[in-house]
């Protein structure tokens, strides 16, 4: 068996050899890029130092969020440790940019399922969600082909639309992910006939997938967590958020206090991890494109339906795998995490998470707790139970993992 999967795996790779190459030449690019802002602000270990208090004149954390922002193209950036995870950034982002009587217009369908409970939509709304500080939201899907429906939009918008999202990502939905100039047409409208809507872009998994981000293509403001592709697997907490200096400032006013915004926060740990693993970033995120082609192609092979297939060009890190059947689901899932690094001994079963609607099955064996630009696995328990993988420190864990994965599915009869 284990001679069958390895040569498997080895077609595959024969098969991927070019998609692979193409990745690699995006990776170069975006080390290029990144090594030229680290020259550009003197990056030196007294940047990695500590501070304590209020933090006024964190050197650290002040050129982090200047190399931010000129990796992202824009005016300004945020980006803290304290911000607690990929939904916390959106949240203050969603927070900072609306005020009472605002609509929030979402153009790539229903958001990613944490965030219903910020907006206010879905089974139960928390206190303190923006329906109850009276924003309103609205909601367009995407074509049949999977771009936006820029005629849907404009018929959505109000005069209180103050504020336009969209989702790079396909997270729990079987769509394509949207490719950065995806968001062009989108942000030349908006500019052209509604000045003063804010275009902000959820760009969780998606950084650095390729040459470009969705702030190089108008939107406004771009945001994700660091514990995804930006952190490179080393930063181990935190969210960013880039944008034009008022966008930023709003946020910042939410997430300290309006009039101190990014003056004060101390961090008395060191910033090394956030300059390195962003560092990384470019490398380690070819090393998951790499990872999800593989799965993509292996499954293919065995007839199963893949989203993005192993021929498309990547906008994000996730590989979406319709199992067919919840054994192998979760099958495939307890293979992912018995080939982990971390909790390679913890056999996952489904279970009902916060913040999700379904009950959902996950792998997660990362040295950073929960961090999915780390090999992980993650899907809802219903039809057609689909796996969605993503991450991968290295390829060579990944090539391992999957054949692992593969070799539990049969052993199960699950295959
Ligand atoms: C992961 C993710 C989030 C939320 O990030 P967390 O760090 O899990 O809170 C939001 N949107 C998308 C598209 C994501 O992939």
């Amino acid at each position: 068996m284990k001679e069958q999967t390895e040569r498997m795996i080895q077609y595959a790779e024969a098969a991927l050899k070019d998609a692979y190459a193409e990745q690699e030449i995006v990776e170069e690019k975006r080390t290029r890029q990144i090594l030229d802002v680290f020259r550009k602000h003197q990056v030196s270990y007294r940047h990695f130092s500590p501070t304590t208090g209020y933090g006024y004149d964190d050197v650290g954390r002040d050129t982090l969020e200047k190399i931010y922002a000129d990796v992202f193209h824009t005016e300004a950036a945020l980006m803290r440790p304290h911000i607690a995870s990929g939904t916390s950034a959106l949240s203050l982002t969603l927070f900072g940019l609306t005020r009472p009587g605002d609509r929030i217009l979402s153009v790539t369908g229903l958001p990613y399922d944490t965030l219903w409970g910020i907006i206010g939509i879905g089974k139960e709304t928390p206190p303190g969600s923006l329906k109850e500080m009276g924003v309103g939201f609205d909601c367009v899907d995407l074509k049949k082909d999977g771009t936006i429906d820029l005629e849907a939009v404009e018929a959505a918008m109000t005069p209180r639309t103050t504020l336009v999202i969209a989702q790079r990502s396909r997270g729990y939905a079987w769509r394509p992910s949207l490719m950065p100039e995806a968001f062009e047409p989108l942000s030349d409208l908006l500019h052209r006939r509604y000045p003063g809507v804010l275009f902000m872009v959820d760009n969780c998994y998606g950084e650095f997938v390729r040459e470009k981000e969705p702030t190089d293509f108008g939107a406004d403001v771009c945001v994700g967590s660091l514990i995804k592709n930006p952190g490179g697997g080393i930063a181990p907490t935190g969210g960013y958020i880039a944008g034009s200096r008022e966008s930023v400032e709003r946020v910042a006013w939410r997430l300290t206090a309006p009039g101190l915004g990014r003056e004060i926060g101390s961090y008395a740990g060191d910033y090394r991890p956030w300059y390195q693993g962003l560092f990384m970033a470019p490398h380690t995120v070819c090393q998951a494109v790499k990872t999800a082609l593989l799965a993509a192609r292996l499954f293919e092979d065995l007839g199963m339906k893949t989203s993005p297939s192993s021929a498309e060009r990547r906008a994000d890190i996730i590989q979406a795998i319709q199992m067919g059947t919840p054994e192998r689901l979760v099958a495939f899932c307890q293979g992912i995490q018995s080939a982990s690094p971390i909790d390679s001994m913890a056999l996952p079963e489904p279970w009902d998470m916060p913040g999700y609607d379904d009950r959902v099955v996950m792998a997660a064996g990362t040295f950073v707790a929960g961090a999915s630009i780390e090999l992980s696995c993650d899907g809802p328990m219903r039809e057609p139970y689909t796996a969605y993988m993503q991450g991968g420190l290295t390829y060579t864990h990944g090539r391992i993992a999957l054949a692992e994965a593969l070799n539990r599915m049969i052993i199960a009869g699950a295959l």
